[in-house]
């Protein structure tokens, strides 16, 4: 019976497994994970979760029966320590699984601050796991002092649920803007004064010295020369594709496990797919940390190990929750040279163009426009900027244009 062997159950592990079965793969499907619980969605740990308004049981992509149900062995808690691609088998702590076919959805790990500034202090967080954020939960107290360190997403996101649980939040980014690596200026402004006005105290342009404390985090001393007291620190500064199984394992790595445009790396019998993967997209490779491309790229690995053939067309979109602005991002903004901003009362979306062409949009609180955007991105339809900007033009209409 052949053997699928897939190693990481977060989000893509996970989808992979379902989607060969649904689709009537009937040999032997093991999904390993290091962590001690089931697949699980992230992206409610930095926002309901965290807030307190989503239950454990409802992160869980599906009930633990699903996997017995359906013949998928899960196992969990166990890091998987090495392959051995010439035996084609993966080694567990004292056991050995052998593969047909072996994935590696192994997602990203969080860049820690380092310990030389106090990074290994008690009381200094990252936000990745269900573990991650149990441990902080307790922290999010009326307030308390709370220090983010980075403007990106989940700094951002941090930030929001801090300031609605009424804690004194500080964030600082050392770059010139939040967001500034993923958003325009528009954007950034927009998130900036949205923070600014539940009163998070956001500090652009500054960055951590050293965190310093006896034992536990009490202080945090910045670029600006300024020392704040804190009482626990959040860091969001980025994250890494796990590549160290593959990189063990001799694959070709390239920002991310290297793989074709069906999800094969540089062995024919060891795919990808995820937050670890870099795939080829237009002229050069590119990776993508998202739920959507997670979901996508491991659909596409599992029909090809089913002998689709297909390559990976990506789809990008992500979205952000923070207060009550729900933001949607559809597109890659990658080399835009002009923002066109559309705003209809309390919807606003940010249109990034490229000469004439539309590359992405940022919709805040328009679900219309991030609609009708996505589809225009995928269509690689570029309605005329100034009727995407004029509130009165009607979007849909742009699509039958
Ligand atoms: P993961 O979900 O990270 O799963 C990888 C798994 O592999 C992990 O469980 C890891 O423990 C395991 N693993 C690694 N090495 C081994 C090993 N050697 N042996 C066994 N297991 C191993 N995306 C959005 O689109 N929208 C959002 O709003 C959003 N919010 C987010 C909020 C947070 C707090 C976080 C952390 C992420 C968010 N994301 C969001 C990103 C999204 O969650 C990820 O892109 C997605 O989870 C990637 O899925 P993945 O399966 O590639 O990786």
């Amino acid at each position: 019976m052949r053997q699928v062997v897939v190693i990481g159950a977060g989000q893509a592990g996970a989808s992979l497994v379902t989607r060969l079965r649904t689709k009537g793969f009937d040999g032997g499907i093991t999904l390993i994970g290091e962590e001690p619980v089931p697949p699980y969605q992230r992206p409610p740990l930095s926002k309901a979760y965290l807030l307190g308004e989503m239950e454990e049981a409802r992160l869980y992509l599906r009930p633990e029966a699903f996997y017995a149900e359906h013949d998928i062995a899960l196992r969990m808690g166990r890091p998987v320590t090495g392959i051995d691609r010439a035996a084609r088998q993966v080694m567990l702590d004292g056991e050995t699984l052998p593969y047909d076919e072996l994935v590696l959805t192994t997602g990203s790990r969080p860049r820690a601050l380092p310990a030389a500034i106090g990074g290994d202090l008690e009381g200094v967080f990252v936000v990745r796991t269900l573990a991650d954020v149990d441990a902080m939960a307790p922290r999010f107290t009326a307030g308390a002092r709370a220090l983010i360190v980075g403007g990106g997403y989940i700094g951002l996101e941090a930030a929001a649920v801090a300031a609605k649980l009424g804690l004194q939040v500080t964030l600082i980014e050392m770059a010139d803007r939040i967001l500034q690596r993923v958003a325009a200026p528009e954007t950034s402004d927009y998130f900036r004064e949205l923070h600014r006005a539940r009163g998070v105290d956001i500090r652009e342009g500054v960055g951590l010295t050293r965190l310093t404390g006896d034992g536990a985090v009490t202080a945090a001393e910045l670029s600006d020369g300024s020392t704040l007291p804190v009482d626990f620190v959040i860091a969001g500064v980025g994250i890494q594709p796990d590549t160290a199984l593959a990189e063990a394992a001799g694959l070709k790595i390239e920002n991310g496990i290297k793989t074709d445009a069906r999800g094969r790396t540089s062995d024919p019998h060891i795919w990808a797919a995820g937050d670890c993967a870099s795939f080829p997209w237009r002229d050069g490779r590119i990776r993508l940390e998202s739920v959507g491309n997670a979901i996508d790229q491991a659909e596409c690995v599992a029909d090809n190990i089913m002998g689709a053939d297909q390559p990976y067309v990506a789809k990008p979109w992500f979205w952000s929750d923070q207060y009550d602005t729900k933001l949607q991002i559809a597109g890659l903004n990658t080399g835009y040279d002009r923002i066109v901003v559309r705003q209809d009362g309390a919807a606003l979306s940010h249109w990034y163009y490229a000469g004439d062409t539309l590359l992405a949009l940022d919709a805040m609180n328009d679900s219309r426009a991030y609609m009708v955007g996505k589809r225009l991105i995928e269509m690689g339809k570029s309605p005329a900027p100034e009727a995407v900007a004029d509130p009165a033009t009607n979007l849909k209409a742009l699509l039958k244009a």
